[in-house]
Parts: structure tokens; sequence; C-alpha cells
């Protein structure tokens, strides 16, 4: 008898898992049933359509229930809410919105894939008809309908959706104000790792509020006023909520299946529930973090797609079916001309987990920069002390962020250490590479420290006794000064200056990237001095998107 697999949740996880089933058993009865009006439509791409970077809504409906019957005979309802689960019974009853009407569809196999829902929390006035929240295409068309150039619009929350939706809006004329109630954009990094992104917004005319909540809403004549928590107050024509997202588990939690602390289903490395007949996947789910072994949730597309292929390989072919090895949360934004992005753990993350780490920051370019078009490109990488593995990596800059951040995540999956990031042989000619890749340079800088070469610290000392000398040239010295009195010895004049220092005292060396900070220590440290560098250098002060002649010593 032909199996019969019912799927909740026809988007990410659910087409994934129905394509997948269909590819292994041809005559099984597939039933995808669908809340909303579409299918297997790419909600990565909503924000792109409202700023006009995808100009055809089309592109967005990937699939159709037309195609998903032509191309895999699935039988796809649509406008069809599943109302509860009969796990006795193995059924689930479905209302058909059109009609009005209940049904009762069988299972032998169930699939789970409801996704999450964006936060709207109960605030006063959160019901105005100007808040938007976007989760699907009739999201992205009342957006996109109520947007007119020359609108104030307040997007709350920076994560990557809030960033993306605030870059589009900024593409549609409008003027935007992003609200944050962390101290930074884009959350999951390290503070420092977003300051280009930070700096890329103000100048695209973004305001950008930090550290600071919405607390209500009320209408203003024509506009939403928004009310922060600090006293703040701004008028919008539409509001923009991002703040995150809730797993959309109600018929789990009533069909009596494991929910995790945060409301998660709960599942095993084959995607299966705590009822084995029904898998879960995607964002309703609490997944393994590949890093460490500890649960986690990753509410992202690669791994809502890669679970429902697993789920469908174990239920007909259980004995060969691999299992989900986990997620990183490997995730990257972009803000018009700059990118930043994070795969495994951040520090502060690992910091608040109690975790040992060691970390360094490294500035290069993408490329060569004798060729043309060389960009400043900034690696953070963060490893396990006893075992110099990889725990986490972030990447920022202007061109080239994908692939660092690509190569890291592989990295990590594979359990490497700093060590063999120093050995990675990566693709070089002129206009894609150097010859020692950024990556390299991250594997050897941490290695330097490993070797005790050199002491690194990453906040400026507020101690008058340090010594804190700028190599850089003097006019970059002057243009733009480290905040914090300095002694200026450009690098090439230090070895000539040594009387100029106390060798009592000691030592902090600075420049613009953190290498010949790193260099000029070592000179001090052969000469005898008590001398750190400072990681990363003073970059923040150098315009990331200047060409890379600039003096940058
Ligand atoms: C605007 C936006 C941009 C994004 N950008 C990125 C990105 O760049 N990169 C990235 O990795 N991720 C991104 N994501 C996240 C990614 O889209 C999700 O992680 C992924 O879609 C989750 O897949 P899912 O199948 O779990 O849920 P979804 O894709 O949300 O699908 C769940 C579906 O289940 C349906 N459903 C729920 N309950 C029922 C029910 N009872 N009966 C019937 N149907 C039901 C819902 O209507 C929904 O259509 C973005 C998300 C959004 C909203």
């Amino acid at each position: 008898m032909s199996k019969k697999l019912l799927v909740i949740g026809g988007v990410a996880a659910g087409a994934s898992f129905a394509a997948r089933a269909r590819r292994l058993c041809e005559n099984a009865q597939i039933t995808i049933v669908e809340r909303g009006p579409d299918v297997s439509f790419a909600n990565c791409g909503l924000p792109y359509f409202v700023g006009g970077e995808i100009v055809s809504r089309d592109a967005l409906a990937v699939q159709t229930p037309a195609t998903l019957n032509a191309m895999l005979n699935l039988n796809v309802q649509t406008c069809c809410e599943a109302l509860r689960i009969d796990r006795a019974g193995k059924r689930v009853e479905v209302c058909y919105q059109d009609r009005s009407e209940t049904e009762w569809l069988s299972y032998d196999k169930l699939m789970l894939a409801p996704g999450a829902t964006p936060l709207r929390p109960d605030l006063p006035g959160i019901d105005d008809p100007r808040i938007f929240v976007m989760r699907n295409l009739q999201d992205m068309d009342r957006i996109a309908a109520a947007v007119e150039s020359g609108m104030r619009a307040v997007v709350i929350g920076a994560g990557f959706i809030g960033l993306e939706m605030a870059e589009q809006l900024r593409h549609r004329e409008i003027v935007v104000q992003l609200i944050e109630l962390q101290n930074q954009v884009f959350p999951q990094l390290d503070a420092p790792m977003v300051k280009l992104i930070e700096s890329e917004l103000h100048q695209h005319g973004i305001g950008i509020t930090l550290g600071d909540g919405v607390a209500k809403f009320e209408p203003a004549g024509e506009f939403v006023r928004c009310h922060l928590s600090s006293g703040k107050v701004l008028d919008a024509d539409l509001v923009i909520l991002s703040i995150g997202v809730r797993p959309d588990t109600v018929l789990a939690r009533e069909a009596g299946l494991a929910l995790g602390p945060h409301g998660h289903i709960v599942v095993n490395e084959f995607q299966q529930t705590s009822d084995p007949d029904i898998y879960a996947a995607g964002d309703a789910v609490e997944t393994h973090d590949r890093v460490f072994d500890d649960k986690t949730v990753v509410p992202m597309g690669g791994p809502a797609n890669r679970q429902g292929r697993v789920a469908a390989d174990h239920v007909f072919m259980p004995e060969k079916a691999r299992p989900y090895p986990g997620s990183l949360g490997t995730a990257i934004a972009r803000a018009f001309g700059v990118a930043a992005g994070i795969t495994g753990w951040s520090e502060k993350r690992l910091k608040t987990a109690k975790r040992a780490y060691e970390t360094v920051t490294v500035n290069d370019h993408q490329h060569a920069t004798y060729y043309p078009g060389a960009k400043p490109l900034t690696v953070k990488i963060i490893w396990e002390p006893d075992t110099g593995r990889l725990l986490g990596a972030q990447v920022n800059g202007c061109e080239g962020v994908d692939k660092r951040l690509d190569v890291l995540a592989t990295a990590i999956t594979a359990g490497m250490t700093v060590e063999d990031l120093c050995h990675l042989e990566l693709a070089y000619a002129p206009p894609f590479g150097s010859a020692k890749d950024v990556i390299n340079l991250a594997g050897f800088a941490a290695c330097n420290r490993i070797d005790g070469l050199v002491e690194q610290v990453t906040v400026l000392p507020d101690d008058e006794q340090v010594q804190i000398v700028d190599v850089r040239p003097k006019p970059l010295s002057e243009a733009f000064p480290a905040p914090c009195p300095v002694i200026n010895i450009p690098f090439p004049t230090l070895r000539a200056n040594l009387d100029k220092l106390d060798r009592n005292r000691p030592v902090l060396t600075l420049c613009a990237f953190g290498k010949m900070s790193y260099f000029a220590a070592r000179i001090l440290k052969q000469h005898g001095f008590n001398v750190q560098s400072f990681s990363g250098g003073l970059k923040a002060n150098v315009d990331p998107r200047s060409p890379a002649k600039l003096p940058t010593a």
C-alpha cells in the first residue's frame, strides 16, 4: 500500500520535505496543507521587492499548487488550515477557508513545518493598521502598497530582517529611523564587528537609536506616534516590527508533543518528534548546536530546507538516512555597500555562557592591494584555548564577506583549529584574493598569540603609566587621532627612536589595522620592553570604503 504523507506548512521545510519524499517514492500520496494562499514562496526575498531590487512579484512565488502538482504530483491545498491533530487516529482536522468546511485527513507520517510567527507585543496602540510585520507575500503586498517616497518609517528591531527592511525602504526614498533594544545593530554579532554597518546606515541617512525599545503607539493625525522607553517620540507613516519570531507550535502543544523551554518542538537527529510518526522541521523546532553539545534554535532558511530533506530520507530509507548534524547559526546581512556576518558562537555569547575562549581580529583586503578595487575586510576568529578548535567567526567589509564567512563556517563544521587556517590553500589570483588570504592571516595571528610572540588587547588602557605608541604615519595620526593621548612614532622610524620610550613603563602599540602595531610590538619586545599590541587597530577611524592606497601603516 502506498504511504500517506501529510505536510502542515508548505514553504521552506514543508515543501523541501514533500519534494524529497516524492523523489524517493513515486507512489506515495503526499498532501500539503498551507494556511496562506501561497506555497513554497521565497520569504527571504520579500524585503527586496519592497525596495524595488526584485521587480517581479512572480519571481517570489517560486511554485504554485499547479506547478507542484505537475512537477511532483503533490496535492497542495492552500488557504487550508490544520486545526488539530488526532494522534491516536493518525488524522488531522483541516479547515478550507474559502468554503468554511472542515475535514479529517488521515496520515501514515505527518510533517509539521508551521514555521514561526513574527512577534507582535501586546503594547497599547499595536493594532494600528500602519504597523506591519513581514512574513509572507500578503504582508509584503500591504507594505509595498503603503510605501510612498518621502514618507517616514520606523523600523523596530535591527536584526537581519530589520536591516534589510531599513535598507530597502531607503531605496524607496523613505526617511527611516531604526530602533534596537540592544546597544548595537545585528545583535548576533559582537559590537565592534557591526560598527561598519552602523556607519554605512548613518551615511545613507538612516537614523539609529540603540539601547531603546518601543513602549507604546498612538495615532497622531496622519502619523502613528511611537513612544520609546527612553521618552523619545517618533512619528511615522508606517512602522515595521522586526523584533523576532515565536515558533508556531500551538498544534504540536495541543497534540501533546514534547516542546522545549521556549515552545519549540523537540526532535531527534532524524527530525522525529516525541511521536515517531510525526516529524517536524524548520523554525518551529529546537535543534542541535554544532559547536557545543547543546540545544539551540536557528530560525533560518538553510536549516529548514535541509531538515525537511533529512526527515523525508528517514521516512523512506531509514537505514540509509543521514542524521541532521545540527546548525551553526551562520547569518549575513548587507547594508548598502557593506556586509557583515557570523558563523558559530560570538564572543559575547561565550562570555555569557562562561565558556573559555581566545580571539583575534585581523584587517586586510578582499584581494591583492596592488590590484584595483581592493577594499578593507575584517575577520574575527574565536577558538577554544585548550585545543585551538574554532568556535566562531565574524567578518565585515565591502566585498568578499560571504566567501570568508563560508570558508570559516566550513572550517568550524570540519572541527578545524586555528593552526589549520594558516595553511588553507584558498583561490588566489590578484582579482580574487591574496597570496596570504585574510583567513590565513587570522590563523597566523592566532598562532602568534598561542606561541607567546605577542600579547594583544582589544580595549585601550585607562592607565597613565602605559605609553601608547601610535605607529601610523604622522598625517594619518593627525587626521584620525586616537581616542587617547599617544606618542606618534611612525613604524619605519621606530628602531631609531627607542630612546623616546621609558623602558620601565609598559607600552601599547597601535595602528590603523593592527598589523603594524604587531610588527612594532615584536621589535619592542625583542628590545626588552613590556609591550602589548592593540588588536584590530583603530580601523573605526578610517573610512572603510576608501581605496587601499590610504596611508594605512
Ligand atoms: C522577510 C524574511 C526574510 C528572511 N531572510 C532570510 C535570509 O536571508 N536567510 C535565511 O536563512 N533565512 C531568512 N528568513 C528566514 C526563513 O525564511 C525561515 O527560516 C524559513 O522560511 C523557515 O521555514 P519553515 O518551513 O520553518 O517556515 P515557513 O517558511 O515560515 O513556512 C511555514 C508555513 O506554515 C504555514 N502554517 C503554519 N501553521 C499552519 C497550519 N496550522 N495549517 C496550515 N499551514 C500552516 C504558514 O502559513 C507558513 O506559510 C527570512 C524570513 C523572512 C520572513
